[in-house]
């Protein structure tokens, strides 16, 4: 018999449980990749997203062929690719992995629905979470919206297990297969050639990176993940956002490689795992509060008096030409990488919506568009919680000083430097303040500060209060 194996954002053949099942139960398979925007609403994949999607499912396509199978890329909504797809293969069954996205859910529910009245077998699998998120509740039975208890609960569920290895298949053909540059994921600008330098997308690429790490910064995680200038993190999150390696692999190498002597690194893991905790807290959230990517969790943050865009403010945030050299050296690094360090992703993120005062829907989406991890959960949870106006947020009175942060983060100016070539020979304490010496701006055309940064900071603090007043 035939199933079909709908890949989505699971694009890895190891630790692949719809894969896994369908090779099991089976005699051959179909895997499938469907490009489907109109199946994502708003939240179409951006141009980074797509630049990946398309090196991503080249490394897949490739990787199935060492195993002597074949994607097909089919284009059109899930449902009517599915049904023509078993109709020509005479399929039996349809295997997927979940994904968490509202617009997905609703899909996944009426595409197995479909599937199951018309006799198949239509069965999804837990492939990207440690945990389901509604395997994780409070005694109450309820979401968590709160991070250090959600943690507690699912630090108690999981340990390091055994990752599923790549099955044996054996795989048909069916008519209808698209070349993967025909669905134009590829940027029409040559802007991706900075993402070509950065990155290696694909299940070969996420693993190099997770060897990276832990032979680079496993070690001094905890200390050295807040240093923007080191590669002090893993940039595990594309790979991740794409299914290309998964947490439960992630902790058993760990777990592996700090059984074989290298204990000395172990206290380092913990904060790491930690860190996953958060993308499983995101993926949490979002499950259980779907309007979030829209409204505040807070519902006392809706009638929020956010400034209009005047003088093209967001045009010079989004171009790093705001006159502050942190939120610059960020935004250009996003450009170029498709990637930003999370420090800096808060500092520029507090910048936005605290000293310019813009919608922090704006940020979100400047950077859905251009981070290669944009990722729903991800994203809503990062800039509601700098906003303040989160589930377990920064207190929006908690400014961020852009230019304490860099003094403290990037103390030698290195990532400073590194990001904005025209200061690179200021001397340091003008590096982090360069409006102090006009002459230096003259000289380098390094734009002044958009607003003042205390100022700005005093009139979003009564702008806060204005809100509060008003419940
Ligand atoms: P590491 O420090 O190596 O962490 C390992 C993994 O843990 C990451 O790959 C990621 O999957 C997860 N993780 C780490 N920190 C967080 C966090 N704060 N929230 C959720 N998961 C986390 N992350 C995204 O993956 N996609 C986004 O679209 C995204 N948008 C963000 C927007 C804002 C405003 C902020 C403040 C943060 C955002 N983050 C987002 C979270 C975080 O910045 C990135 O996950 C992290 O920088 C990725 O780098 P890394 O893989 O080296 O992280």
């Amino acid at each position: 018999s035939v199933a079909i194996v709908w890949f989505r954002r699971d694009l890895r053949l190891a630790d692949n449980p719809a894969l896994t099942e369908a090779c099991k139960r089976h005699d051959q398979v179909l895997p499938v990749y469907i490009h489907a925007p109109d199946d994502e609403g708003a939240w179409k994949a951006g141009g980074a997203s797509r630049w990946w999607l398309h090196r991503s499912l080249d490394q897949l396509g490739r990787s199935l062929a060492q195993h002597k199978a074949h994607l097909h890329v089919a284009q059109g909504t899930g449902a009517d690719v599915l049904a023509r797809l078993v109709k020509a293969t005479g399929a039996e069954a349809v295997y997927w992995n979940r994904c968490y996205e509202p617009r997905a859910i609703k899909r996944d529910a009426a595409i197995k629905k479909a599937l199951r009245g018309a006799g198949m077998v239509a069965e999804s699998f837990s492939a990207s979470l440690w945990r389901e998120p509604w395997q994780v509740a409070t005694q109450q039975g309820e979401p968590y919206r709160v991070f250090t208890p959600f943690w507690r609960n699912l630090r108690t569920q999981i340990q390091p297990d055994c990752p599923l290895s790549i099955p044996l298949m054996s795989s048909v053909k069916a008519a209808g297969d698209v070349p993967l540059e025909t669905l134009g994921l590829m940027p029409g600008i040559r802007w991706h050639e900075g993402l070509d330098d950065t990155w290696q997308p694909g299940e070969r690429g996420a693993h190099e990176a997770l060897e990276l790490f832990i032979d680079d910064a496993l070690k001094g995680y905890e200390r050295l993940r807040d240093l923007p200038a080191r590669h002090g993190t893993s940039r595990l999150s594309p790979h991740l956002h794409f299914g290309e390696v998964s947490p439960r692999q992630i902790h058993w190498i760990l777990h592996e490689r700090t059984q074989q002597g290298i204990a000395r690194r172990r206290p380092d893991l913990e904060p790491f795992l930690r860190e996953l905790g958060w993308r499983e807290f995101a993926h949490h959230l979002l499950y259980h509060f779907p309007k979030t990517p829209r409204e505040p969790f807070q519902p006392s943050f809706t009638g929020f008096p956010w400034a209009d865009d005047h003088d093209g403010a967001l045009r010079r945030w989004q171009q790093g030409r705001t006159g502050i050299p942190i939120v610059d050296a960020g935004m250009r690094e996003l450009w170029r990488t498709g990637w930003m360090h999370n420090r800096v992703r808060m500092i520029v993120a507090s910048f936005l919506t605290k000293n310019l005062r813009l919608h922090w829907h704006h940020g979100a989406r400047w950077f859905w568009d251009t981070l290669v991890d944009a990722d729903l959960a991800n994203n809503t949870l990062g800039w509601q919680w700098v906003a303040g106006s989160g589930a377990d947020a920064a207190p929006y009175f908690r400014v961020f000083n852009p230019v304490t942060q860099a003094k403290k983060f990037d103390p030698e100016g290195e990532y400073l430097r590194r990001w904005l070539p025209e200061l690179a020979d200021a001397p340091l304490p003008l590096l982090h303040e360069p409006w102090k010496d006009p002459a230096l701006l003259d000289r380098t055309g390094y734009p002044a500060p958009l607003v003042d940064l205390g100022e700005s900071r005093e009139a979003a603090l009564a702008a806060y209060q204005a809100m509060r007043r008003q419940r």
